[in-house]
């Protein structure tokens, strides 16, 4: 698709950002874009516009970016799962682990039924843990995860392994 190379330069590579060694890839250059974000949103929305998705649940902080137009044009409900302590309501709880220690995501209860169809976005895949806590999550309140889908991954941490059988959509693979 020729979008996928205009969404792929939009994309800024940060080198020692949050830490030394770590090469950061900044998705706010591809914001900046109007181009490109709508080619990054048209993209989702094409895949899982006839997929019967009821729940786009977006991670946060840059899920909540991508998320949210996805729903808008799908028809679907954006439910957003938080860092520990943001959410006012009464919330349920998954932790995952970190390089070191551990750190958790929560969502509303209430917020989803039983029986409905979610679509997890996010923007980047690294180990895969994040989305693996937010597919037990939804999974526990009897929702059923139809994929994750991110603009980035990361294939040489092979977060893609740890979602098992779980199916995965990127746009673009980077280093
Ligand atoms: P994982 O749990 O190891 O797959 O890490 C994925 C989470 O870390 C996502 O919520 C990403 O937003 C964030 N993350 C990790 N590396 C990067 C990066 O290079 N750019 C942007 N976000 C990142």
């Amino acid at each position: 698709d020729h979008r996928i190379a205009r969404i792929s330069s939009a994309i800024r590579v940060i080198p020692n950002f949050p830490k030394p060694g770590i090469l950061f890839q900044d998705i706010t250059t591809l914001l900046l874009d109007p181009k490109a974000f709508k080619d990054t949103i048209d993209l989702f929305v094409e895949r899982y516009k006839d997929k019967e998705i009821s729940v786009v649940a977006g991670i946060e902080a840059r899920g909540f970016i991508f998320g949210p137009p996805i729903a808008l044009a799908i028809g679907a409900k954006f439910v957003p799962m938080r860092k520990p302590k943001k959410l006012p309501g009464e919330v349920i709880s998954e932790e995952y682990s970190l390089e070191y220690g551990t750190d958790k995501i929560e969502m509303h209860v209430g917020a989803v039924e039983p029986g409905e169809r979610a679509l997890i976005i996010d923007d980047l895949i690294a180990t895969g843990g994040t989305l693996c806590a937010a597919i037990r999550l939804l999974e526990r309140v009897g929702v059923k995860v139809v994929e994750c889908a991110c603009v980035i991954e990361l294939p040489e941490l092979e977060g893609r392994k740890r979602l098992g059988d779980k199916p995965l959509f990127v746009l673009v693979e980077a280093a």
